[in-house]
């Protein structure tokens, strides 16, 4: 993909792209949800994607305001039920392409259940989960993903369940396309929403980002420089990862430990429903 030679301004995608009525948006001062829509809007139109061809569909939680900002179709859904609704269009208009935007509340927590069986069945679906460590939007408590010890309105002493790997559970249950990026990377993610919905079949990318507000403030993070600059530091390319698990010193090894992997973890062709279904149709004349 070329990127700085074909991209379009910042102006010239709010132009092209955005519902200018809705603004300004919700989002507090460095709030990293912003680039996420950036990021999105950046791959679709670097390929070419007919917005009237084109669903945006969310759940509940601050990232699912995003479907409402787009000028194109879109479900702002219940919470934890994007993906439901979004199977429900990909099956009954097979031709849209479908890009779903939730939360790590929204999408690994309530819709937990519902993330698990769109991968099983493989629907052709993009799901772009921004995760920011928590509840944001309802209060600030803690989510599947809340590192351990960390605080929150539910966990006042410190959290001491485990995280869940949003990732490496898509990965392990066939998810054909399965990524994962800092939103203070601003190209790799932009590529990898791209191949994601190029991908035939389930493309899940999850975006790291900061929620100074309800994460931020409970641990430390409040400051904005120092939110930033805590999500580039604690994330580690795979290949890296790879390399000091093998090679490296024990003092490097036993740094990783806090770190969260990045990168592609996946990227298969697998049949997606529709293909099937397609197949099924012919076989039994439908
Ligand atoms: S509460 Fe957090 S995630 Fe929600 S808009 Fe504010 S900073 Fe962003």
């Amino acid at each position: 993909m070329s990127t700085a030679m074909t991209m379009k301004t910042a102006a010239q995608l709010r132009d092209t792209y955005l519902r200018r009525e809705m603004f300004p948006t919700i989002f507090c001062d460095g709030c990293g949800i912003g680039n996420v829509l950036n990021y999105t809007l950046w791959a679709v139109d670097q390929l070419g994607l007919d917005l009237d061809r084109t669903v945006f569909v969310s759940g509940i939680g601050c990232s699912s305001r995003l479907s409402g900002y787009v000028r194109a179709d879109g479900m702002h859904t219940t919470h934890g039920r994007a993906l439901s609704f979004a199977t429900g269009i990909k099956a009954a208009n097979p031709d849209l392409t479908v890009i779903i935007f939730t939360g790590d509340g929204d999408g690994a927590g309530i819709g937990g259940n519902h993330l698990l069986h769109a991968i099983r069945r493989n629907m052709d679906l993009t799901v772009i989960l921004v995760n920011n460590f928590t509840y944001g939007m309802t209060g600030g408590q803690a989510a599947p993903t809340t590192p351990t010890g960390s605080f929150s309105t539910t966990t006042p002493y410190g959290n001491v369940e485990h995280p869940l790997d949003i990732c490496n559970l898509a990965k392990a249950i066939g998810a054909p396309y399965v990524a994962r990026w800092p939103v203070s990377y601003p190209y790799q993610p932009i590529k990898s929403i791209a191949q994601g919905i190029s991908k035939r079949g389930f493309a899940l990318i999850e975006m790291l980002v900061p929620c100074p507000t309800a994460y931020g403030r409970r641990n430390g993070l409040k400051d904005l420089e120092r939110i930033w600059q805590w999500y580039r530091d604690q994330v580690v390319l795979l290949d890296e990862h790879e390399r000091i698990e093998q090679f490296g010193s024990p003092a490097e090894r036993a740094a990783l430990a806090d770190k969260i992997k990045i990168g592609v973890f996946q990227d298969i062709e697998r049949e997606s429903f529709g293909e099937r279904w397609s197949a099924l149709v012919d076989r039994v004349k439908l």
